[in-house]
């Protein structure tokens, strides 16, 4: 039975670079990556189709009052929906189908489609997040400080997904990630102990902001 896999994580957390190591793999030659719609803008390197279809916000509103969303969430302001009749017809021909949703997607396929794999990506640490941001040079100081606190608000939600992995060293979290899609077995238990350990500590600060 093909599976539908659900991916989250707080920005920055490097789940597209996981995800599309995973797709690389002999594992995944019958796994699709889910191409949503959005309203954001297109940013410089991105294509029409590849990493989303872009819409205004007039296309959106009519796809969701023709009921074409799996489901559909406002993210940092903008509009982002799986497109429904893909994800069925995909899973339907027997390929795996990754969603890389935010966690209010996530919840939203997770309570259509119970048997959806969940899967939360966190950061070893809030201060890693922060470097790691700074790093990628994509945002403002202003944006990266949103960023943080909407990952605070994210990780409260992602602690109950089916399975946590940190992203503490990338190449042990890709084999966590490999794991936990296409093993049926439980991930590394030094792993699993590193990642209770950092969701407590991430929790902590998450709710000091209360
Ligand atoms: P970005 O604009 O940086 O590509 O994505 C922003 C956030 O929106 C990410 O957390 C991404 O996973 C999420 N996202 C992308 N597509 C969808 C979608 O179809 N539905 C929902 N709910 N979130 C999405």
């Amino acid at each position: 039975m093909a599976q539908l896999f659900v991916i989250s994580a707080p920005s920055g957390t490097g789940k597209t670079s996981l995800i599309q190591k995973v797709l690389d793999e002999e594992e995944a030659s019958k796994t699709k990556l889910g191409v949503s719609c959005t309203t954001r803008e297109k940013r410089k390197n991105e294509e029409e189709g590849v990493a989303y279809f872009f819409l205004d916000k007039e296309e959106f509103n009519q796809k969701i009052n023709e009921g074409n969303f799996l489901e559909y969430a406002k993210v940092f302001g903008n509009l982002y929906g799986t497109p429904k009749e893909w994800v069925v017809s995909t899973i339907s021909q027997g390929f795996d189908v990754i969603l890389e949703l935010d966690v209010q997607g996530a919840m939203q396929v997770k309570s259509a489609y119970p048997d959806a794999k969940t899967i939360f990506i966190i950061p070893p640490s809030y201060e890693d997040l922060k470097n790691r941001l700074f790093k990628r040079g994509q945002d403002s100081e202003e944006t990266i400080k949103k960023r943080l606190s909407e990952a605070k608000q994210e990780v409260i939600s992602g602690k109950d997904f089916d399975y946590l992995i940190t992203n503490d060293d990338f190449d042990l979290a890709f084999i966590d990630l490999k794991y936990a899609m296409y093993s049926n077995a439980d991930i590394n238990k030094g792993r699993k102990e590193l990642t209770k350990k950092c969701l407590s500590h991430l929790l902590d600060q998450s709710s000091s902001l209360h």
